[in-house]
């Protein structure tokens, strides 16, 4: 399979194949078609897999259609359990992207607010956070979920280890519930499986 059956726009087939990928990976082969369709996914899939392509590549194209609500907050949240993957997610982003007209921008804990509040403070397409941050910043009423279209989970079992169970069910709880939720974890177990029934409907099951 090549990247161009996958149907993606035209921008984001041409920065993917300046990252010299000329083949989809299995999770993006079965993730990205399911996720251009809007179904909620539960992914399970190590790191190393090309996991975070699989759902930001969707999440750009999303950001490429005209937004289905009006106002200025953010239309796709990515949440890692660590600041390096946020960054990671945040660079992977940027060279997807990168002939796209986006906004985006990352909500750490341990960073300055004043770069946060920034960030905030004009429209943003995309957000990738860790969750206590971002949930700190809910708190103080300076960030607004209603518009958002797109959450994704990256990671989600590091984040139940990290104790950021009732964090993320918060974020999603300031979410519109007829969201999209692309969960990816790289293992399943009772305690994840009650996350995702919580935060997925109807999700599509892909195990890589
Ligand atoms: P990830 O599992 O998302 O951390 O990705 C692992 C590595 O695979 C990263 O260095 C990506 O740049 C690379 N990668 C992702 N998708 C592809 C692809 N389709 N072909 C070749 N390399 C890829």
């Amino acid at each position: 399979m090549t990247f161009s059956e996958l149907n993606l726009l035209p921008p984001i087939l041409k920065a993917v194949s300046a990252c010299g990928y000329t083949e989809p990976t299995p999770v993006q082969a079965e993730a990205i078609p399911k996720a251009l369709e809007g179904r909620d996914l539960m992914a399970t899939a190590q790191t190393g897999t090309g996991k975070t392509a699989a759902f930001v590549l969707p999440a750009l194209q999303r950001l490429a259609l005209p937004a289905q609500k009006p106002g200025r907050g953010p239309r796709v949240l990515v949440l890692t359990p660590t600041r390096e993957l946020a960054q990671q997610v945040t660079d992977a982003v940027r060279s997807y992207g990168k002939l796209l007209r986006i906004r985006s921008g990352s909500i750490l804990g341990g960073m300055p607010y004043r770069e946060q509040l920034r960030l905030l403070s004009a429209p943003v397409d995309l957000i990738v956070a860790t969750p206590g941050r971002l949930v700190d910043l809910l708190d103080r009423g300076k960030l607004n979920l209603s518009r958002l279209e797109v959450l994704v989970l990256d990671e989600a079992d590091r984040m139940l280890d990290m104790g950021f169970s009732d964090d993320v069910d918060k974020i999603a709880g300031a979410a519109p519930t007829d969201r999209q939720t692309l969960l990816f974890t790289a293992t399943m177990d009772n305690t994840m499986a009650r996350l995702a029934s919580r935060l997925l409907r109807d999700p599509e099951r892909i195990e890589i």
